[in-house]
């Protein structure tokens, strides 16, 4: 069983141990929200807004003390096996394998994927973690995330026991890193204008297309690639299907890692099929429904991006609030000025608004109530939020906030991403507007 390959002391985190029984952390949060009776438990945990830091370990009441020694765990491993190499990884534009492999060991991958489908079997709430500590770290190289929280569900969730046992297991152990390829040079938006093409042949498929910005895209062993099997189908819904390609595969090449503004250490690249040949295994679920697959998972990869965006203007928020308490200007620190102070308090009072907004979509995805309207919102506004604080607190720095030595320069880079993936902002707003007029 893999579990038994990761960590014992990461474990502890992850699992609650009562009485000789395992517990998973959900089990516990889900006493504390309630009682027997279904009264609710009042939590004695500080929410952020009065927590002496935002990124503080031991707030909020979503949390218990069991995601609290996870928490500590993650920042450990944040600190030890990515914070010292980064730089390096932002010179060669991508991270290492050995990261990969020792998030593995320590149980950081797939972490909400079933345990007996390969994965560890946690909770919600312990994801979320991993999310928060990667940007408490402002490392942003390692796609943990969209390979562990938007790509593994696929296979989870749509593969077949023959899929789900070769490369879950794999992929939680951090040997099999992957991606997912919808993005083409002329379909971003709209997923209409996807022309990779997947042809049957017998029993098997013939695959031709290009993608591009995909994620892990250099190093992925293992893409789902999003490809057209309807060419006579009218709308997407019914047009498309969802492929494993495997990275050796005859026909399948991996273009060149693509130079960005920010995200300077995580992989984008291009991918290219030519005559693919793929067995009828390599179908991922049925053929024709690969557009109803992505519009369940595109919710939390949407609050992927928000629950990291909240947790990039708190650490943003906390690097700027120790700045200008140090940085000296007409005699005092800049921290003395009332324009400062203001902009710290208007700053530090969105960025609590919205953690609270997004608890509360953590929330309700972990009862499975979070639908994609409002997981719209969360990714539009924390992202948009992220962007505004970025700037603000790169101001407070003057002239060395420009400087790519200091923290809020890259963090101010990476943020510019945030509103763009993941379904653009812009996208984001259609699809909250069409709840709003169609509820007439
Ligand atoms: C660093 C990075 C990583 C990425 N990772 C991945 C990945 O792993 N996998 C993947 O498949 N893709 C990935 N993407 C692609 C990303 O999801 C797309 O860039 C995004 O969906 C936008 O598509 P586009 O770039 O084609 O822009 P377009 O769709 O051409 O949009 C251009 C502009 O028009 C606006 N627009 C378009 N349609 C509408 C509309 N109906 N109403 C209002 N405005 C509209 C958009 O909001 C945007 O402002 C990544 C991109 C980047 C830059």
């Amino acid at each position: 069983m893999f579990a038994k390959k990761v960590s014992k002391t990461f474990l502890w985190g992850l699992r609650h141990v009562s009485g000789g029984k395992q517990v998973l952390p959900v089990a516990v949060a889900r006493q504390q929200h309630t009682q027997a009776q279904g009264q609710p438990v009042p939590s004695t945990r500080p929410e952020t807004s009065s927590a002496k830091s935002l990124m503080d370990i031991g707030t909020r009441r979503i949390f218990n003390e069991d995601h609290d020694i996870f928490r500590q765990s993650v920042r450990r491993f944040f600190q030890e096996e990515v914070i010292p190499h980064h730089t390096e990884w932002e010179k060669a534009g991508q991270v290492s394998r050995e990261v990969w492999e020792k998030a593995g060991e320590q149980g950081m991958l797939g972490v909400m994927i079933p345990e007996e489908h390969g994965g560890i079997g946690a909770d919600l709430f312990s994801v979320a973690v991993i999310w928060e500590e990667q940007m408490y770290s402002n490392c942003t190289g390692p796609g943990f995330t969209l390979h562990s929280d938007i790509v593994m569900p696929y296979v989870s969730n749509y593969g077949s026991k023959e899929q789900i046992e070769r490369f879950i297991p794999e992929m939680s152990a951090g040997k099999c890193i992957s991606a997912i390829a919808m993005t083409e040079p002329g379909a971003g938006s709209d997923l209409q204008g996807v022309k990779t093409y997947a042809k049957r042949d017998g029993s098997d498929w013939i695959l031709n297309g290009n993608k591009v910005f995909i994620t892990n895209g250099w190093m992925s062993d293992l893409v789902v690639v999003v490809a057209v099997t309807n060419r006579e189908a009218k709308a997407a819904a019914h047009a498309i299907s969802l492929f494993l390609v495997e990275n050796g595969t005859k026909g399948f090449q991996k273009g060149r890692k693509l130079e960005k503004i920010g995200l300077k250490a995580q992989d984008t690249a291009e991918l290219f099929f030519d005559d693919v040949r793929l067995p009828a295994d390599a179908l991922l679920g049925e053929v024709n429904k690969g557009f109803y697959y992505l519009m369940n998972e595109l919710p939390q990869e949407r609050l992927v991006i928000a629950g990291m965006a909240i947790a990039s203007c708190e650490f943003m928020f906390e690097e700027t609030r120790n700045y200008v308490m140090q940085r000296k200007a007409f005699g005092k620190t800049i921290a003395h000025l009332q324009t400062v102070q203001h902009k710290l308090a208007e700053m530090k009072t969105e960025i609590c608004v919205g953690r609270a907004f997004i608890d509360n979509c953590l929330l309700l995805h972990s009862e499975k109530r979070l639908d994609a309207a409002t997981a719209s919102m969360a990714k539009f506004w924390a992202s948009d939020l992220q962007n505004t604080v970025a700037t603000q607190c790169l101001q407070l720095h003057g002239g060395w906030g420009y400087m790519w030595e200091y923290p809020i320069a890259k963090a101010f880079v990476d943020a510019r991403i945030q509103p763009i993936y993941g379904g653009t902002n812009e996208i984001m707003k259609e699809l909250i507007a069409r709840t709003i007029v169609s509820q007439k």
